[in-house]
């Protein structure tokens, strides 16, 4: 075929003007019946490879795809260039048996260019006998990684396919495509086709208008995305989470904070889905908060930044959902939020499956730890994970990521690291980081007594340093393949060829200095930062002023931990307020103006800066459940039947109880407490409360304890408070 023509025929079907990267020799093999391999990232046109060829060729092509909606959208763009609609056709479980019967006789009279088919489709007896009986033009295998357990997406349907082809059509030539594989998965794919003298079409892998970040995550990730997001406003953007529940979570944290966003996970019901999906890509919604099941085959060129809110499980599939991002050559930014903790989550799970899947899953896990660890260009360490070697000098590229832009300080740590590799030495490499860490600090536990660790002479002989430094110094130790995690024993560390090699002749090792304090975000962000004592005397003067002229206890207005909270955040409006620790919307409107003045001023009087963190509104974990709560108890039920039917325990209940009287809005519980309590108890505890200095049940059950269950002080402080306070 001439190239005139073949351009003519991409114009025709497709009205494309030119190729695209190796689109045209790719297509020009296929046409020769000529086994290909295709490896090209994501948005390099994968699916013109096999389109065009098969729209060209006699007979139908088979193309198999690892997911029905995405065969789906390609059948509906093909048909969108032919009058007949049976040029294309989908072939799977999803069909009925009329309309299974309308693609085999399309198929049959030659109409059908394109037939797409699940892996699971191909495995049925009566399809194979059909296929046996008709002419095919060649086989594709779009997603091909799915066939490698190496790959980040493997599916045991896909390694059926050469044993069932060898029964339709045993020569037939075979297209495999891919998007991402290292040198391991290719070999994989090759092997498992029997495809071993496919011709292999490579275009780089480098993405040179995508930005590459990595950041600490630490308990406030969520606000960080918020500021990052509303730092980018109008832009598109995805949100990747683990966990559907967080999806949702984070979702209606986002919404609630202003943020256009909606959530987008597998098992959501298919209308929500669908609709969702298709509100981003109409730009109704500015923002995506999806699990991976959102995004293959998802086509929308502008998608400005893509976060992972939580670190993937793998390279390949960190690069394949960041190449979502600046697909049309624009702006990209890839940013993810990574805490060792996850990786850990990560390993439990990992640990439960069995154990050929299990070391997969660690040795890559590893890799993507060693990335987000790595302080040298991140571009470098993606392309050599994919088997290029990139210039980070000159390349395409070449500065746009955050290690070669703002260079991570280093420090000389030759000593430390041998001393460290002695200890793993010397305690016969049976203890897990942890462990290793006590040691070198001087700190027992059991473990270490029960070995008697502590009797020997390196004990406490890293206290020079402290505990996070030499977690650090473990971390880096690994990536750069001195120590190595034990996966049958779980965790276990152990010294490497290099380890050995290092203590006998010690030479420069250079450690991140950054990463040393990664893990101690997490431990101090539930601390108060300073609160401001001069604001918090203020705030109390107001409140018993306040509860004076209401005749109500001080507590009944502001809780203390709220008054703390405010002489943290400095709320000056009526909405950050209500974001303050146990304020309600009731309570703000209630009693907020007369502090919301008093902040304000005193702002202007000591010219405080406000804390530039955005006061992020939470949307409450259980609102669902609160609801629940609110309308049962307006209808009088009983609150153990309430408690019964959501499985929950009295205690819990209070909990949740408390939580919504605390925060301002009333529950009218009297109802209950008529049962409970006769009038003269309940007079006496009116008495109390309206009288005491604070509302603690400790302080309550000194007074009571004889007289009252804790369980009663807490149910009647619950009416107190909403008919006093609320
Ligand atoms: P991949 O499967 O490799 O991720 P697709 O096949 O989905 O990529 O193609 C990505 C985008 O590029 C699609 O929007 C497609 O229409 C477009 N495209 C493919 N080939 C060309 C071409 N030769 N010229 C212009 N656009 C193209
Ligand atoms: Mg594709």
């Amino acid at each position: 075929m001439e190239e005139k023509n073949l351009v003519e025929s991409l114009q025709k079907y497709f009205g494309f003007s030119s190729f695209k990267g190796k689109q045209q020799q790719v297509i020009v093999e296929v046409l020769k019946d000529q086994n290909c391999f295709v490896i090209m990232p994501t948005g390099g046109g994968k699916s013109l490879c096999y389109q065009l060829p098969a729209l060209m060729k006699e007979g139908t092509a088979l193309v198999i795809s690892p997911l029905i909606a995405l065969m789906k959208n390609q059948v509906d763009a093909i048909r969108g260039i032919s009058e007949d609609s049976g040029i294309a056709h989908v072939l799977n479980s999803s069909l009925n048996k009329t309309e299974t019967q309308r693609v085999k006789e399309d198929i049959k009279k030659g109409v059908t260019k394109l037939l797409y088919v699940a892996p699971e489709s191909l495995n049925k007896k009566e399809n194979i006998e059909f296929f046996k009986s008709v002419k095919l033009s060649f086989l594709a295998i779009d997603e091909a990684h799915c066939i490698s357990e190496w790959g980040h997406d493997f599916r045991p349907d896909y390694r059926n396919i050469r044993p069932i082809m060898n029964q339709i059509a045993p020569s037939i030539p075979i297209v495999a495509l891919t998007a991402t594989a290292t040198e391991k998965v290719q070999e994989d794919i090759i092997k498992n086709l029997g495809i071993q003298g496919a011709t292999v079409f490579k275009d780089s892998f480098n993405r040179p208008n995508l930005y590459y970040e990595v950041r600490t995550k630490t308990k406030q990730v969520d606000s960080d995305i918020i500021k990052f997001i509303k730092s980018n406003e109008g832009k598109s953007g995805i949100v990747y989470c683990l966990s559907r529940k967080k999806v949702e979570n984070l979702a209606e944290t986002l919404q609630v904070n202003g943020i256009n966003a909606l959530p987008y996970h597998a098992g959501l019901d298919a209308k929500t889905r669908v609709n969702n999906q298709d509100q981003f890509l109409n730009e109704q919604c500015d923002i995506i908060v999806a699990t991976i099941a959102f995004g293959m085959g998802i086509d929308k060129p502008d998608v400005r930044f893509v976060i992972h809110h939580d670190i993937p499980k793998s390279i390949e599939s960190y690069y394949q959902e960041t190449g979502r991002a600046g697909r049309d050559g624009g702006e990209g930014h890839c940013l993810a939020f990574y805490s060792y903790k996850d990786i850990e989550k990560l390993e439990k799970f990992i640990s439960g499956k069995p154990v050929a899947e299990h070391e997969i899953g660690m040795a890559l896990l590893q890799e993507m730890v060693a990335y987000a660890e790595t302080s040298m260009s991140r571009r470098k360490f993606i392309l050599h994970y994919f088997g290029e070697t990139f210039d980070e000098k000159n390349g395409l590229g070449a500065d746009m990521d955050d290690n070669t832009r703002y260079p991570k300080e280093q420090r000389q740590a030759e000593e430390e690291l041998k001393t460290l590799l002695e200890v793993v030495k010397s305690t016969s490499n049976k203890y897990k980081a942890k462990e290793i860490v006590h040691i070198l600090m001087g700190t027992t536990n059991s473990q270490i007594i029960s070995h008697k660790t502590h009797e020997k002479d390196i004990f406490g002989c890293g206290n020079n340093q402290d505990k996070l430094f030499w977690m650090a110094l473990i971390r880096q130790a690994i990536v750069q393949g001195f120590l190595k995690k034990e996966i049958e024993s779980y965790g276990v560390l152990f010294l490497t060829k290099r380890g050995v090699e290092f203590i006998e002749a010690p030479t420069s090792f250079m450690m991140t200095l950054d990463h040393i304090h990664s893990d101690s975000v997490d431990s101090s962000a539930n601390m108060p930062a300073a609160v401001d004592q001069q604001l918090i005397k203020l705030l109390k003067a107001e409140r018993k002023k306040i509860a004076l002229k209401n005749g109500v206890p001080p507590y009944a207005v502001f809780q203390e931990y709220s008054l703390d909270d405010m002489a943290l955040k400095y709320p000056i409006a009526m909405d950050e307020l209500v974001a303050i620790n146990g304020v309600g919307e009731g309570k703000a409107r209630k009693y907020g103006q007369t502090f919301l003045k008093l902040i304000a001023n005193y702002i202007e009087e000591h010219n405080i800066i406000r804390p530039q963190d955005l006061i992020v509104k939470t949307t409450g974990e259980n609102s669902s459940l609160k609801l629940y709560l609110i309308q049962s108890i307006d209808r009088k039920l009983p609150l153990d039947d309430i408690a019964a039917a959501k499985g929950m325990t009295m205690n819990a209940l209070l909990d949740e109880m408390e939580t919504i009287v605390f925060s301002g809005t009333k529950l009218n519980i009297s109802y209950w407490i008529d049962e409970i309590l006769d009038d003269d108890d309940q007079e006496d505890l009116y008495d109390y409360f309206i009288e005491a200095e604070t509302d603690q049940i400790t302080t309550a059950l000194a007074t009571f304890g004889d007289t009252f269950e804790e369980e009663e002080l807490r149910l009647y402080r619950l009416k107190f408070l909403s008919e006093v306070a609320n």
